[in-house]
């Protein structure tokens, strides 16, 4: 008998063993996707192995139902890297799997009694009047429901089980599963393929038949083969002259698969100066591309920091290492933080590489990522290009792994599987043997540090590819200059402005904070408007005449009066958000075009607009929230403000200098990368500030050493391991007593080495409705503090169903 380890597609930890029926010839493949019964239903899961031994006594063992899958939609490898996901993050591996598959592609399945043959022969024969009268009323109702009920509704129709059990036992009645389609499939297209050419004995035949002749024409002159919906261009009734044509054995009608494709999306006609010939490298491109290729022809693992300051041409690296990857006939992973936001990226690689690139990105729909999986998944495309969910590509003989932007904390998913994209990477390389390249201008604190301590080799390029030297940074001390009114700008930020604009350039303002107004208060009670859902105040947005909560979406309309004071024209609108700049910038420069890239205007087909009007030289004041800090190469850019630079500097995360630092030397990095110099202008209340003062100087070097010291003083990452135990539920009181119980188990926690901060509410006290408790277990041995952690959610703690608890392994969000 074989017995299956399957990871069942459900929120439960481990896998399961079944067994496989004897009767079957074949057992299922590893990876392939199975029916199993799991409680009283029916789940499907993957089988992950066929183990020597069995877990449970052969007698108990339940077997396999179905098999889902003759392809396995996993390979053995991937299946191995979202087993290694879900034991790193505690993690159940169903759920990890779920991940790796693409959406829609879920089949569910339901279990049903149904009646048999025998049971429908006892209903209208004879024999049923052996039958008690309970039990022949019972196969009645089914075969007054269509001859099977679900099992779910059977005790709603008043069926026992007992019933159900004994009928099944006398073979009237039999349980079966039925199963889902997909929600997404193939697509498909019909086919007209001419059998042979359209001779005089052809003619003679359709010779009463004119239409029909000319549509086999179209198809002839098409080549022999044309799709039947563009047959329809020309005749509107085309498909039945193919049908009658396929009758006279004139053609032949095939299905062939169609791709949807995203790229529309992500090319567009965001114009790119990427020439399809790669330039000719610089020295430093040279010497980093030198290292890498060198690791992709010997076909092992080796990972590799490549620090490069913003515009210093890390994408040509990456490009060329793939090619060199792809010569070698294998394949290539390219992350990257937000697909959508940088168009010019998607299409840099598309001018290179062609259609052999799949791009799997958010904003394509679950036909065209399904489309775009399985050509990587039948190898006929080889570079798998898209956000933190790409890692799990279904690429074979991976050659080569990017991170771009490795820093970027959107790599790290924030719910259900908690996995960091940048780490699951590294782990994937190094289980292919493949190279995996981290690139950033200012890499994470972790990855930094392992190239320092010898576990990544480090690549620099210190220089901008192009000519131009990295800009010139002024730094503004609010103390000092009083920035002016709602556009936030000083007399310095203001005067360069007016030099830029005369000179024709284009100019970006940062603030990070979208929105109009970003707190309203009355003026008379004081009463703040405060999200009902999550501990934050309400931002107005003035355009669309709303509230609006930024971390939940809960909006209301704009109040007229006071809620609790009942005063009129009492509210302050106070705090100041991008859409008010943008307002007040417009109107201190007539005579510029101003456009605004945030959220609000980022919706839709906006987001496009935007980059497209910019990159065309359609606007001269581009004002954004960090959207405008990410991987943009508009040349005419040459000014750029960061209007107030420490908004998020003091928020309680051990990170926010981390991020500040990034942030500013990121926007930076927008100004100047055409040929003309770049200049940059950072208002802040705190130049001492070493994330301010060292974006402003360019020093990375300076800003890691600064911030390594104070992160091993308190033992953070990287200089110890974290672990987040959080607590949330709609209730905060009964969030609140579990938490508590926590802490007992913490007291009673025997951990040396770790320690354990909390259990506190979290600084976003409620969330989306929910309210948010935390333990951080940190310390300098990773497996003390996995051990410390798994202990304290070992069962046994008594908690409503509506206290969640979840693990968080090497946390990136602190609040
Ligand atoms: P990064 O990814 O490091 O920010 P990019 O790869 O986007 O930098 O390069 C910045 C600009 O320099 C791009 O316009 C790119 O086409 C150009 N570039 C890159 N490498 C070279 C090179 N070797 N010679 C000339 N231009 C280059
Ligand atoms: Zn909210």
């Amino acid at each position: 008998m074989d017995v299956a380890e399957v990871a069942v597609e459900l929120p439960v930890a481990g896998t399961y063993h079944y067994e496989v029926p004897a009767r079957w010839s074949m057992r299922p493949l590893v990876g392939a996707r199975v029916l199993v019964p799991f409680g009283g239903r029916g789940v499907t899961g993957i089988v992950v192995a066929y183990p020597a031994a069995a877990a449970v006594p052969a007698g108990q063992m339940r077997p396999i139902e179905d098999v889902l899958d003759d392809v396995p939609p996993v390979s053995a490898e991937l299946l191995d890297l979202c087993l290694w996901v879900a034991r790193y993050y505690e993690a159940p591996p169903g759920e990890v799997l779920r991940a790796a598959l693409p959406a829609g592609t879920r089949v569910t399945a339901a279990r049903f009694v149904a009646l048999t043959d025998a049971g429908r022969e006892a209903l209208a024969g004879a024999a049923g009047g052996a039958l008690p009268r309970r039990l022949r009323d019972v196969l009645g109702r089914v075969a007054g429901a269509g001859g099977a009920i679900a099992a779910r509704q059977l005790g709603a129709r008043g069926i026992r089980r007992e019933d159900v059990d004994a009928l099944v036992a006398s073979g009237l009645l039999q349980r079966t599963t039925a199963r889902s389609r997909a929600r997404v499939r193939p697509r498909t297209e019909r086919v007209a393929v001419a059998v042979g050419p359209v001779d005089a004995a052809v003619r003679a035949a359709l010779a009463r038949a004119p239409k029909r002749l000319a549509v086999l024409e179209a198809i002839v002159a098409a080549g022999g083969a044309a799709a039947v919906a563009d047959l329809k261009h020309a005749e509107p009734r085309a498909a039945d002259h193919v049908r009658a044509l396929s009758r006279a054995g004139l053609v032949e009608v095939v299905h062939r698969p169609v791709r949807r494709d995203g790229w529309a999306v992500a090319a567009d006609d965001v114009a790119t100066s990427a020439p399809v010939e790669p330039p000719q490298l610089t020295e430093p491109q040279r010497a980093a591309l030198d290292q890498i290729a060198r690791a992709v022809d010997d076909g092992v693992f080796r990972s590799f920091v490549l620090h490069g300051v913003t515009g210093s041409g890390k994408t040509e690296v990456y490009l060329h290492a793939i090619a060199r990857a792809l010569a070698a006939g294998k394949s290539a992973i390219v992350l990257v933080p937000e697909i959508s936001l940088t168009p010019q990226l998607a299409a840099r690689f598309r001018a290179r590489f062609g259609d052999r690139v799949a791009v799997l990105h958010s904003g394509l729909s679950d036909g065209e990522r399904f489309d775009e999986w399985h050509r990587l998944r039948r190898g006929q495309a080889a570079i798998a290009l898209g956000a933190r969910s790409a890692v799990f590509a279904p690429v074979d003989r991976l050659g080569v792994v990017v991170v771009d932007e490795e820093h970027d904390s959107s790599f790290k998913q924030e719910e259900g599987v908690r996995y960091h994209a940048r780490d699951v990477a590294l782990v994937r390389a190094q289980r292919a043997g493949a190279v995996c390249i981290l690139g950033s201008a200012t890499p994470s604190l972790e990855s930094y540090r392992a190239a320092a301590t010898g576990r990544h080799a480090l690549l620099e390029l210190p220089s901008r590819a192009t000519a131009r030297p990295l800009p010139e940074v002024d730094i503004v001390d609010l103390r000092t200059y009083q920035p002016e009114g709602d556009a936030m700008l000083t007399a310095p930020l203001a005067a360069a402005i007016d030099d830029a604009l005369a000179a024709g350039d284009q100019v970006i303002l940062f603030l990070n904070r979208r929105g109009f107004s970003t707190f309203v208060v009355c003026g008379r009670c004081g009463h703040a408007f405060r999200c009902p859902h999550c501990s934050v105040a309400l931002t107005h947005h003035h355009r669309s005449r709303k509230l609006l909560c930024h971390y939940c979406g809960h909006s209301e309309p704009v109040p007229d009066r006071c809620t609790p004071c009942g005063g009129a024209k009492t509210i302050l609108r106070r705090g100041i958000g991008t859409e008010k700049v943008a307002a007040a910038v417009g109107a201190r420069y007539p005579g510029a075009r101003v456009a605004r890239l945030d959220r609000d205007s980022a919706a839709g087909a906006g987001l496009h607009d935007v980059l497209r009007r910019v990159a065309r030289r359609e606007v001269d004041i581009l004002v954004g929230t960090q959207m405008v800090t990410k991987g943009h190469d508009f040349p005419g850019v040459t000014l750029v403000g960061v209007l107030c630079a420490d908004t998020g500097l003091s928020l309680p995360d051990f990170r926010a200098s981390e991020r500040t630092f990034q942030l500013l030397t990121q926007v930076a990095g927008r100004a100047g990368r055409g040929d003309r110099p770049g200049r940059v202008v950072i208002q802040t209340y705190r130049p001492e500030a070493v994330a301010v003062a060292a974006a402003g100087r360019h020093d990375y070097a300076w800003f890691y050493r600064a911030e390594s010291a104070s992160r091993a003083e308190l033992g953070y990452p990287p200089f110890g391991h974290v672990i987040a135990v959080r607590f949330d539920g709609p209730d905060p009181g009964a969030v609140r007593a579990v938490a508590r119980q926590f802490e007992d188990r913490i007291r009673a926690l025997r951990a040396p080495g770790v320690t354990a901060l909390g259990p506190v509410e979290a600084p976003l006290a409620r969330l989306k409705g929910r309210s948010r408790w935390h333990v951080w277990l940190r310390g300098s041995d990773r497996k003390a503090v996995r051990a410390a952690a798994r202990a304290l959610v070992a069962p046994g703690v008594d908690r409503p169903a509506s206290v969640r608890v979840v693990v968080d392994v090497d946390p990136v969000s602190a609040l």
